[in-house]
């Protein structure tokens, strides 16, 4: 490949997500390629860089962001990280993909947005879940008028943290642990895309059984009522072995089931149940974090918007830090607003 002619990413954060789905993913794009990664450990960088085929590897967000061949970066270290790696790397020059939450409070997540902004980067938040052929057919059915009027939603999100994450999201309240962080996040992200709409209020309740120390919770039962009237029921979990996940879409004049979605695997089904009976919708999978991606790389050839834009993982943050103070207070949130 050529390099010169190419787009070279560099990877803040030696992080599972990376290894698991983003290398392949931008591999996966023409004229990408993985130039660097950075770990705050010179041998850990070092040693991922190795496992991974990857060129240069880095200790310091200056030797990252000083590689001439790094065009773009993927921040997924841990959430108390990002803003600081977004800003400068705008200030670099450097298009951002960014992970969710996109930072720890809704103040600190609009300084990135108005940093890339002002640096002329494009700025995009991985919510990958949005990039699920699953979702995205439903979004298509609701908007058709397949359900009708949209009353509920249902989201069943309660899953078990594998032992090899059981790390800072079950013990680092300073890193932005917890699940409602790491999983309502995405739940609100997929609820404001399927449903074209904000939210309104929330009131929420937490737990923390077993896994989640330090004040963290490793469960929550939300509802949310979204300004177009839908009330949404949120349920998330660490520490559910057997649940399965999913989620639901009812309306005036259907039903609509999304089963084993909330997957970061290209899985699941959609059935659709109304007067006519039950039936079960074609979904033609894709990669979500490769289609992700290549919606980011469209947008930085100057074709679209990313899939989630930095707006995006704002507002959804702002759901999501909703149902965190819902829980901690027991008082009714509305959703502040901002301008990036
Ligand atoms: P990891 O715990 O794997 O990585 C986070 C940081 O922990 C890394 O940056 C690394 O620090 C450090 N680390 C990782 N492995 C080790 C190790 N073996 N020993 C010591 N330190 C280690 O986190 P995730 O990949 O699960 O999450 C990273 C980010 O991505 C978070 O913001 C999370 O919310 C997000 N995420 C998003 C997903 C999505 O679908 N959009 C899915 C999963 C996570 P260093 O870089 O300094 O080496």
């Amino acid at each position: 490949m050529n390099q010169e002619m190419n787009t070279g990413w560099g990877l803040i954060g030696a992080s599972t997500v990376a290894r698991q789905f983003m290398i392949d993913a931008i591999r996966a794009q023409e004229g990408h390629f993985v130039q660097a990664v950075m770990s705050s450990n010179q041998e850990r960088a070092e040693q991922f860089a190795r496992d991974c085929d990857i060129r240069a590897a880095y200790s310091t967000l200056e030797q990252i962001l000083a590689d001439p061949f790094v065009k773009v970066v993927y921040i997924s270290t841990t959430n108390e990280l990002h803003r600081e790696q977004a800003i400068a790397a705008a200030a670099a020059g450097k298009h951002v993909l960014c992970e969710k939450p996109l930072s720890l409070t809704i103040e600190q997540a609009v300084e990135m947005a108005k940093a890339c902004k002002a640096a002329g980067v494009v700025m995009a938040t991985n919510h990958h879940l949005r990039n699920a052929a699953t979702h995205r057919k439903i979004k298509e059915m609701i908007d058709s008028g397949a359900i009708g009027r949209p009353l509920f939603a249902r989201v069943f999100h309660a899953v078990f943290l594998p032992p090899n994450l059981q790390g800072w999201r079950i013990d680092k309240p300073q890193a932005g642990g917890g699940v409602i962080l790491d999983i309502t996040v995405h739940d609100v992200d997929t609820l404001r895309f399927t449903l074209n709409s904000e939210i309104q209020e929330v009131v929420a309740l937490s737990q923390s059984a077993s896994m989640a120390k330090e004040g963290l919770e490793d469960g929550v039962m939300a509802a949310i009522r979204f300004e177009n009237g839908v009330l949404a029921q949120i349920h998330d979990a660490f520490t559910v072995k057997h649940g399965g996940h999913g989620i639901e879409y009812h309306g005036d004049a259907g039903s609509i089931f999304g089963r084993n979605v909330m997957s970061q695997q290209p899985v699941g089904e959609v059935l659709l149940r109304n007067a006519d009976g039950e039936q079960q919708i074609v979904i033609e999978h894709e990669g979500l974090y490769v289609r992700g991606v290549r919606k980011f790389c469209d947008a930085l050839a100057g074709k679209g918007q990313p899939a989630a834009t930095a707006e995006d993982g704002i507002k959804a943050l702002a759901g999501a830090i909703a149902v965190l103070e819902a829980s901690k207070t027991g008082v009714r949130q509305s959703v502040p607003t901002f301008k990036v």
